[in-house]
């Protein structure tokens, strides 16, 4: 179990107490595939771990179960090659090495420097996902970074101005011309809109206000409306 989700190559919602030793519980939200890169005499291999489960409030460190390990086909030899350590193998291939450090066996890995290039490509602040995302909405990044194993949003989720966003829609031209919608008897098409609900009622109670504009005439009707629902009454004139 990790509270690292920069690791999981994907990642299914769960939602599983795990009890610790000291008898309070925290809980999994998450079960996965993770890849560690461990350290063995200098080289690094490359691990999968199926089923790992993510639990946010682990804070910085990980466990491996050894029956796990040993479940996945792992062996496992503590005292190997030296005291104090332990070696995992897959087959006859030693795939990774823990040692003994404050009375728990802590995993080799390479230095957190190495690590660094790929945690900077999955963090990234709200705006340089938007543009890496080809400008999709800020809710849509959030709501892809949220679903996706390995991104993750540095610094605030309140909604930044892209400037190349704003000039788009500035320059943008209109979907047709008004020319092709030359209207030659009044109720042809009648534009109508409703706003509200006001957080101030009117002295006669109403929350919304609706509006229809006559397109050949430019006649204009406002009407008020305690409930939305009145709405389709005074498109339909009842
Ligand atoms: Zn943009």
């Amino acid at each position: 179990m990790t509270a690292d989700k920069t690791l999981f190559e994907r990642l299914n919602s769960i939602r599983a107490p795990i009890h610790i030793a000291n008898g309070s519980e925290m809980i999994a939200i998450g079960e996965g595939d993770i890849v560690l890169d461990l350290e063995v005499n200098g080289t690094v291999n490359q691990v999968k771990l199926r089923k790992t489960l993510y639990v946010p409030d682990m804070g910085q460190s990980g466990l491996l179960s050894v029956r796990c390990i040993q479940a996945a086909g792992g062996i496992i030899s503590f005292g190997v090659p030296e005291k104090d350590v332990v070696s995992i193998f897959h087959g006859k291939k030693l795939v990774g090495m823990a040692r003994l450090e404050n009375n728990a066996y802590v995993l080799q890995m390479p230095k957190r420097e190495a690590q660094q290039a790929k945690i900077q490509s999955t963090h990234a602040r709200l705006i340089e996902w938007h543009k890496r995302l080809g400008h999709i909405g800020f809710d849509n990044v959030k709501r892809l970074v949220d679903q996706t194993p390995g991104m993750a949003i540095d610094g605030s989720r309140t909604n930044p101005v892209c400037l190349s966003c704003v000039a788009a829609k500035q320059t943008r031209t209109p979907n047709s011309s008004p020319a092709t919608r030359i209207t030659t008897a009044p109720l042809q098409p009648i534009h109508s809109d409703i706003a509200g609900p006001m957080k101030t009622s009117s002295l006669g109670g109403a929350k919304y206000f609706v509006l229809f504009i006559d397109n050949f005439s430019r006649f204009t009707a406002v009407f008020t409306l305690k409930k939305k629902i009145g709405y389709y009454g005074k498109v339909l004139g009842v």
